[in-house]
C-alpha cells in the first residue's frame, strides 16, 4: 500500500476500522464504511459527468460532510481539487474559474446561483443520490500527480492557484503526525473553512491519514465551538488567533471546556503573548504552526510543552521540511541574523498554475521556496517569524517591522487589536502608522499610547500616526489587508 497517495487512506480505514466513526457534524456521522460507501456513489457520478483525470474541478460547498465526500471522490479519480470559498462572489469565482478552466464546478443546491455560468455545474447534494453500485477507478493517482490548486487569498494581489501533488498532501499528513503525535485515537476538531489551506490541508489530510474522527464545524461560533469542546471532546484542534481571541472572551470559556485538547494549535498569524497568558492560566499551553500554501500549510510546529521556553517562536520545522534563512541571492544567512525563510522538500508546490514567470521567481532551481516572509533562526533550530518582507517599513532607512510594533500595541488593555503600516512620508520615505481598534466607548487615546510604547520600543519604530478605524480591513481568512491600510 502506497501511503505517499492519499487515495489509499480511505480505503485503509475502511478495511481497518469499518464501523469506527469517522466523521461527526451538528446533526450525523458516519462511520469508516459510510463514508467509503458515498465517495464511492460520488465518483461513479463524477465520472458520469465526464471528469477524467488531470481535470481540475471546483467545489464551493461550505463546511459540511459532502465537502469531506467531495474531495475524497475528486482526487481518488485523479481530478484536481480547487477549492472556493462559498463567501465568494460570482465575479470572484470567474477570476479563478477562468484561470483553470475546470472540467465542473460542484455547489450546494442552494447556491448554484453564485456560481458563473459558462461551466458545467451540478450540486454536491446530486452526488450523492442513490444509485448503481459504487465505482472503483482502475488507475489509482501516482503520487507526482497534483491533487490540488489551492488558490492564495490574495493580500498579495492576484489570486495564484499553487499545484500541489498527492505527495505533498502526504507530506503534510506525515509532517502533522509526527509533530503532533497523532494516532487513530484522536478527534479532530475542524472549524476552519474547508475551502481554505488551513481546512482541507493542515487539518483535515493528518486526520485522514492517521484515522482519527473529524468532528467537523460549519463555521466560528465561540458559544457552539466551546459546547462541541465540551460534549464531543476532540483531542486535536488547531485554529487561528482570532478565533482563540474570541473564545477567551466568550462567558462559557473555562479551563474545563479545554481539557479534552491533547494539542490546541494557532496559525497562520503571529499569537500575542497576552493569548497565551490567558490559556496557560486556564490550563493550557498553546502550540504554534507556521506554515504557507505554497510550502504545504505546514513548515515548522512549536509543540505545546515547548512554548513557555521559547516565546514568540513558531517552533522548529517539521520532519519532512527543510527551513533556511537566506538574503535575496539565496545565500544562506548565519543563525539569529533576520533574512527570508525559505523552504525545500515534497509538501512544497511545484508551481502556480499557467504562471511560469511567478513559478520561477518563487521556486529556485535547487527547489527552495522563496515565502516571502523574514525570519530568523537561533541556534537551537527555533524559528521566529518577523513578518512578510513586503509589509517592512522602510523608515529613514530603517527597517520596522510591524508585527513587533503591533504585538506592543496589542498589550495595551485599551486596545482590541491593532495592526501597523508604513504611510508614505516625504522626509522618512515611509513613517509608522498604527490602525487601531480600541475598546468599545474609549475615546482616542494616540498620546497615552505614544508613552505606553516608548517603554518597549526605540524612538524611531513608535508610530508617528495613529488612526482609530471600527475594524481593520481583512481577507476570508482573517488576515489583515496591509495594502489597503496603506
Ligand atoms: P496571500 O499570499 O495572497 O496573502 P494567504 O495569506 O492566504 O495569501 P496563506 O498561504 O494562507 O496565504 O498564508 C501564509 C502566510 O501567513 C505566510 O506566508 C505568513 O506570512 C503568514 N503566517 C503563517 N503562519 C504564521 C505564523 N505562525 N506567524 C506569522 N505569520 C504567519
Amino acid at each position: 500500500m502506497d501511503l505517499t497517495c492519499p487515495a489509499e487512506w480511505l480505503p485503509r480505514w475502511t478495511g481497518l476500522r469499518p464501523t469506527a466513526p469517522a466523521l461527526r457534524w451538528d446533526g450525523g456521522a458516519w462511520m469508516w464504511a459510510e463514508l467509503a460507501e458515498r465517495v464511492g456513489r460520488a465518483g461513479r457520478a463524477l465520472e458520469t459527468l465526464g471528469v477524467e483525470r488531470g481535470q481540475r474541478v471546483g467545489v464551493s460547498v461550505s463546511n459540511r460532510p459532502e465537502m469531506v465526500v467531495a474531495f475524497l471522490a475528486v482526487t481518488r479519480l485523479g481530478g484536481v481539487f480547487v477549492p472556493l470559498n462559498p463567501r465568494l462572489s460570482a465575479a470572484e469565482v470567474a477570476v479563478v474559474v477562468d484561470d483553470c478552466e475546470p472540467r465542473l464546478l460542484i455547489g450546494e443546491a442552494g447556491g448554484l446561483d453564485a456560481l458563473p455560468s459558462g461551466v458545467a455545474v451540478t450540486a454536491v447534494e446530486e452526488l450523492l443520490v442513490e444509485g448503481p453500485a459504487p465505482a472503483v477507478p482502475a488507475v489509482l493517482p501516482r503520487s507526482e500527480d497534483p491533487i490540488a490548486l489551492l488558490y492564495t487569498s490574495g493580500t498579495t494581489g492576484r489570486p495564484k492557484g499553487a499545484v500541489l501533488t498527492h505527495r505533498a498532501f502526504a507530506a503534510t499528513a506525515e509532517n502533522s503526525r509526527r509533530a503532533l503525535d497523532l494516532t487513530s485515537a484522536d478527534r479532530h476538531l475542524i472549524v476552519s473553512p474547508l475551502s481554505f489551506t488551513g481546512g482541507i490541508l493542515t487539518s483535515l489530510q493528518p486526520a485522514l491519514a492517521t484515522g482519527g474522527q473529524i468532528l467537523i464545524e460549519h463555521g466560528f461560533d465561540a458559544g457552539r465551538v466551546l459546547h462541541v469542546l465540551r460534549t464531543e471532546r476532540p483531542t486535536v484542534f488547531m485554529a487561528v488567533p482570532a478565533m482563540l481571541a474570541l473564545l477567551a472572551r466568550h462567558p462559557d470559556f473555562s479551563p474545563d471546556a479545554l481539557r479534552s485538547l491533547r494539542y490546541l494549535g494557532s496559525g497562520s498569524a503571529p499569537v500575542s503573548p497576552a493569548l497565551f497568558e490567558t490559556y496557560r492560566r486556564a490550563g493550557v499551553e498553546i502550540g504554534h504552526a507556521y506554515g504557507l500554501t505554497e510550502g504545504g500549510g505546514l513548515s515548522a510546529v512549536l509543540r505545546p510543552s515547548e512554548a513557555a521556553a521559547h516565546p514568540g517562536s513558531a517552533g522548529r520545522p517539521c520532519a519532512l521540511v527543510e527551513l533556511r534563512i537566506a538574503d535575496e541571492h539565496g545565500v544562506p544567512r548565519p543563525a539569529g541574523t533576520v533574512g527570508e525563510i525559505q523552504q525545500r522538500g515534497p509538501s512544497v508546490m511545484t508551481e502556480y498554475w499557467g504562471r511560469p514567470d511567478d513559478t520561477r521567481e518563487a521556486l529556485n532551481s535547487d527547489g527552495w521556496l522563496r515565502t516571502g516572509d523574514l525570519g530568523r533562526i537561533d541556534e537551537d533550530g527555533y524559528l521566529t517569524v518577523v513578518g512578510r518582507s513586503k509589509d517592512v517599513i522602510l523608515s529613514g532607512g530603517i527597517n520596522v517591522y510591524p508585527a513587533e510594533v503591533e504585538a506592543v500595541i496589542a498589550r495595551h488593555p485599551d486596545v482590541v487589536e491593532a495592526a501597523v503600516a508604513g504611510v508614505p512620508n516625504e522626509v522618512f520615505g515611509e513613517t509608522v502608522a498604527a490602525f487601531v481598534v480600541a475598546r468599545p466607548g474609549r475615546a482616542p487615546f494616540p498620546d497615552e499610547l505614544r508613552e505606553f510604547c516608548s517603554g518597549a520600543l526605540a524612538d524611531y519604530k513608535i508610530p508617528k500616526v495613529f488612526h482609530w478605524p471600527d475594524a481593520l480591513p481583512r481577507t476570508a481568512s482573517g488576515k489583515i489587508v496591509r495594502t489597503a491600510l496603506r
